[in-house]
């Protein structure tokens, strides 16, 4: 489905792209980007593929068009680059369930154990973390660990998906999740699957264990353009969050991708936070240089070591 632009955004556009030149700027956007962004970043991707674009970028300045932790990810990365987050509301709810008190108690109680946190987590907490995961790396990094006990933090539903593949490996989950995933049911796939009867089903593995053991393909979101676009199959039904319908799309126009809906805005599978920046705020932010993200340098250093010993990993 194409995107018609309103003259207005034609104009921030015009905009946007002056100032990215003058300012030797870069756009980053996370596939659950509003489609507009999508298609004027200069890198759209999952989170570990901005993560890695952020750090071997030569902009001066990163505009990180996704939640804050990912904001905050590129900074600490790029701690001499000016990070540019386009909207600060924009957060991610599963990120806050976990918090540096909490996790700090749970590390003592268990001080045999190796903290492996997603990169959906706060600074802070990352520099709790020995290693940080994404969807798309997590079961090779655990793998990889010589620790037998692991303490997964924040998404008890991505962590159980990877325990089941490392069976030799002993589990503490956080009661984390993310509740736009979390309310997508295998009931609604299923009943999608009666309407599309050749379907494929492919899930994020931050979805519900009944959404995950009934799909046919189970990945990060990068993964699963991958399957959705090349699978033997006309019609995908997608469990992950509608965003990825625009790259889908582009990629592969000649496929059907079904996206389960509810009428709410905020409802199945739509996350409200990942939508809060727009074009609108991209342009601000590039024309004022506000909302910089500012972090204190002892986080950066300590959270930095379990995102370099990912990227090394992958
Ligand atoms: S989709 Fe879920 S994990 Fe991603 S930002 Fe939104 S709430 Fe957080």
């Amino acid at each position: 489905m194409t995107y018609v632009l309103t003259e207005r955004e034609e104009q921030l556009i015009k905009k946007i792209n002056r100032l990215r030149k003058e300012k030797n700027a870069i756009i980053l956007a996370h596939y659950y980007q509003r489609g507009e962004i999508q298609d004027i970043a200069d890198v759209v991707g999952d989170s570990l593929e901005l993560a890695r674009k952020a750090q071997k970028t030569d902009a001066d300045i990163i505009v990180f068009a996704g939640v804050r932790f990912m904001a905050e990810t590129a900074k600490i990365l790029n701690p001499d680059k000016k990070v540019l987050h386009p909207n600060p509301e924009s957060g991610c709810p599963m990120a806050d369930m976990a918090t540096y008190q909490a996790l700090k108690k749970m590390k003592e109680e268990h001080p045999d154990a190796v903290v492996v946190a997603y990169i959906n987590t706060n600074a802070d907490v990352k520099t709790l973390a020995d290693i940080i995961v994404t969807s798309r790396n997590a079961v090779k990094v655990v793998k990889s660990l010589d620790a037998k006990k692991i303490i997964f933090v924040p998404d008890k539903f991505l962590g159980s998906f990877i325990a089941k593949q490392v069976p030799e490996k002993e589990f503490i989950f956080w009661e984390g999740f993310c509740p736009p995933h979390f309310n997508l049911t295998a009931e609604q796939l299923l009943e999608l699957k009666e309407k599309y009867p050749n379907a494929k089903i492919a899930v994020h593995p931050e979805c519900n264990t009944s959404a995950v053991e009934i799909a046919d393909f189970v990945g990060s979101t990068s993964q699963i353009i991958e399957f959705a676009t090349t699978v033997d199959a006309d019609t995908v039904i997608v469990g992950t969050e509608v965003g990825l319908k625009h790259q889908l799309e582009k990629i592969n126009p000649n496929k059907n991708y079904v996206f389960p809906e509810t009428a709410d805005y905020c409802g199945i599978v739509h996350c409200c936070d990942m939508k809060k920046n727009t074009l609108d705020k991209i342009a601000e932010v590039l024309e004022n240089e506000t909302n910089e993200v500012v972090l204190p340098e002892d986080v950066m250093e300590k959270a930095r070591l379990p995102l370099e010993r990912m990227v090394k990993i992958v």
